[in-house]
């Protein structure tokens, strides 16, 4: 039998886990016995990599400790550690290679690994955590959104009894999504995801050491050091909070010590203006798809933050319902992933029990962005061409899909087209709002009068990742692209085996 593991790679903590032979999700768990591993990467020497408890420790207090980079998968951030440079990319590497080592102690080789990303990563996040994996020395066919595989555990853990319309609330250490899925035993249809990419327990941890230093500096006049009052510290205040009304913070730093009484008051009012961000992200992926709060069954928590009592109370008061939670909030997108991984693999590969427990699976997901293409389109008002987003695949499309339009070219002679592939949250036909995620050039021959086809085709695929062609019809030329591997900020420009992790 193969050895096929899902794993959620959270900005916090990451989690690993499998069917056993009985085809129940199970964790595995990490070499120092956790369910979870911090997503946290310290560089002990140019060369030597510690991820997990130990470089959490470190957090904040030594410079070559590095974590919340999954917040930056897809840009060109740096993180600078003994002279070199890395990537958002290269770091989740690091900390797949460590799920992966720890993993393959316990089970033996894996085969196969499904990585779990938030709904609203962009294109380039996506394609940035498939690079990592793959540095990570890993095969990852696909990838599955974390309120999706959240949502197949939870069938799963519910036997066949689910049947109607729920939302699922993913707020873990930095990113929200919220997901409207139709659930049937174990059918499951995601009808529309929306969510923000950065909102989560991290901000919050922040906001916890804004207070803390405005009232060290109140009782002191001294400002408090980042290292006397770490993210790590702010973290373990705010877990607190969510059990106790308030918490005592002591310092003892140079610049003084002091005993700092934080309640949960201040702490729910300084994230007020974020929990409000998540409320009107419910409302609107409601509203987007037709749907009131007296069509949804149940709301589903999931990811670490939901734990604060605040969080429950604005789903309470949004959905006017007590939210779900289910199992271990940590746990939950792993597990489903699990499950994800089987369904996904060749039958032969699973034993008689697991085929069992995937058998009756069917996921359907949507896209979560609008991609469009810049044209150039005649505007009655100015009479004159102005350059237009135009919308090939919409937000909501079930996936897979492939949308074809149809364009002319506008000039005589008319010798190149210049492709560009936009991504969009929202509906947007002005091409300086949308985010361009590829550029390129379609050559044309000489001597064509204008009005000759160009066919545009935009195909998405179940990890949310694009091709796209520009095909001149007449001379049957074309420009194609594979956004999954031409992505150059998603590369990792790491060589996973100059590096001894642990
Ligand atoms: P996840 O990405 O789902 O692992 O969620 C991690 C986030 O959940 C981190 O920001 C944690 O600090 C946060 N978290 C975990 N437990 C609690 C708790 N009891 N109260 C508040 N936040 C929590």
């Amino acid at each position: 039998m193969s050895n096929l593991v899902g794993i959620d790679l959270g900005t916090t903590y990451s989690a690993i886990a499998r069917l056993d032979e009985t085809g129940r999700p199970v964790i595995i768990d990490n070499s120092e016995g956790g369910n979870i591993t911090p997503s946290i990467v310290l560089f002990e020497s140019e060369s030597n990599v510690i991820v997990g408890n130990i470089a959490m420790q470190n957090f904040g207090v030594d410079k070559n400790a590095f974590g919340r980079f999954k917040r930056e998968m897809g840009t060109n951030k740096e993180y600078n550690a003994f002279n070199k440079t890395y990537n958002p990319t290269a770091l989740s590497s690091f900390v797949l290679k460590k799920m992966k080592e720890d993993a393959e102690e316990n089970i033996g080789k894996i085969s196969d690994a499904v990585v779990t990303i938030p709904a609203n990563f962009a294109n380039e996040a996506r394609e940035a955590t498939l690079a990592a994996a793959k540095t990570a020395g890993m095969s990852v066919k696909n990838i599955i959104n974390e309120p999706t595989a959240a949502a197949l555990y939870y069938a799963y853990s519910s036997g066949d009894e689910l049947n109607g319309t729920y939302a699922v609330y993913d707020l873990g250490g930095g990113t929200f999504d919220i997901s409207i899925i139709k659930v049937q035993g174990s059918d499951i249809e995601v009808i529309n995801s929306d969510g923000v990419s950065k909102l989560g327990g991290d901000d919050f941890d922040t906001k916890i050491i804004e207070i803390v230093q405005s009232k060290f500096k109140d009782q002191t006049n001294e400002t408090l050091d980042e290292e006397d009052f770490t993210k790590n510290d702010a973290e373990e205040h705010k877990k607190t909070l969510s059990a106790r009304d308030k918490t005592n913070v002591r310092i003892a730093s140079p610049k003084g010590r002091a005993t700092i009484e934080v309640t949960r008051e201040e702490f729910e009012n300084s994230i007020s203006t974020l929990i409000a961000q998540s409320e009107m992200t419910c409302e609107n992926v409601l509203d987007e798809a037709n749907l009131s709060i007296d069509d949804i069954n149940e709301v589903i928590l999931v990811g670490g933050s939901t734990r604060m009592p605040c969080v429950r109370n604005s789903v309470e008061k949004i959905f006017k319902k007590k939210p779900k939670t289910f199992g271990n909030p940590d746990e939950a997108v792993a597990l489903g992933a699990a499950l994800f991984v089987a369904y996904k693999s060749d039958p032969a590969n699973l034993t008689p029990l697991q085929q069992k427990a995937v058998a009756k699976v069917n996921i359907s997901d949507v896209a979560t962005k609008f991609f469009g293409t810049s044209i150039l389109e005649w505007n009655e008002e100015t009479n004159q061409h102005g350059m237009k987003n135009d919308i090939i695949i919409e937000k909501g499309k079930k996936l897979p899909c492939s949308v074809t339009k149809d364009y002319v070219t506008v000039s005589d002679g008319q010798t190149s087209i210049n492709c560009t592939v936009n991504e969009s949250n929202v509906e947007e036909t002005d091409p300086d709002f949308v985010k361009k995620i590829w550029e390129g050039n379609l050559q044309l021959p000489d001597g064509r009068p204008a009005g000759q086809k160009v066919n545009v085709t935009f195909s998405y695929d179940e990890n949310q990742t694009m091709k796209c062609s520009f095909h001149d019809v007449s001379s049957d030329k074309k420009t194609e692209i594979d956004l999954s591997v031409d992505n150059k900020s998603s590369k990792s420009e790491v060589n996973i085996n100059d590096f001894k992790v642990e």
